[in-house]
């Protein structure tokens, strides 16, 4: 059955999973609603406690609370919406890979699987589709210019023929 506030969350995280960005689109459905706070660990129904997230990055992440030991040695998942991811965890470009910046980000990282062959390949793709979508902009935008440039010879050879009385 779906979270009571399943709507919420996933407007509040824009129909991605928090945890690994993947959308519902991508996925071909609707995501999981994730206790940050694991419920059987005394994790409530708050907001801030509920991430929208896939049902790998759900699987992955488990009933994982930071125990003393954990706390100790900065081993935790991130919050999406609250933690700086970026200060933690980075995207190598070209690679598809993320790569942590801190210890709590490579806990991170392996606990939730982020760098799985499949998220590598999506990543991979997504980037190639913006840099294909930036490519067309652009031969868009020139062929748009190179009609202005026939349009204006044209003209001219319009003109130049009036004046020679053809
Ligand atoms: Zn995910």
């Amino acid at each position: 059955m779906a979270h009571p506030q399943h709507e919420q969350v996933r407007q509040r995280y824009s129909f991605r999973c928090g945890y690994c960005g993947v959308s519902e689109a991508d996925s071909g459905g609707r995501l999981t609603v994730d206790h940050y706070h694991p419920v059987s660990q005394g994790g409530g129904e708050s907001e801030d406690n509920l991430v929208y997230a896939c049902i790998k990055c759900n699987q992955f992440k488990g009933d994982f609370i930071p125990h003393a030991d954990d706390q100790r040695n900065e081993r935790r998942v991130l919050h999406p919406l609250i933690d700086p991811i970026g200060q933690h965890v980075q995207l190598e470009p070209g690679k598809g890979r993320l790569k942590s910046l801190t210890r709590t980000g490579r806990f991170h990282i392996d606990l939730l699987q982020l760098n799985r062959p499949e998220l590598v390949k999506h990543r991979l793709q997504r980037q190639e589709r913006r840099l294909l979508k930036r490519q067309l902009d652009s031969l868009i935008d020139k062929v748009g210019s190179l009609t202005s440039t026939i349009t204006a010879l044209e003209l001219e050879v319009e003109r130049l023929k009036r004046i020679h009385g053809q």
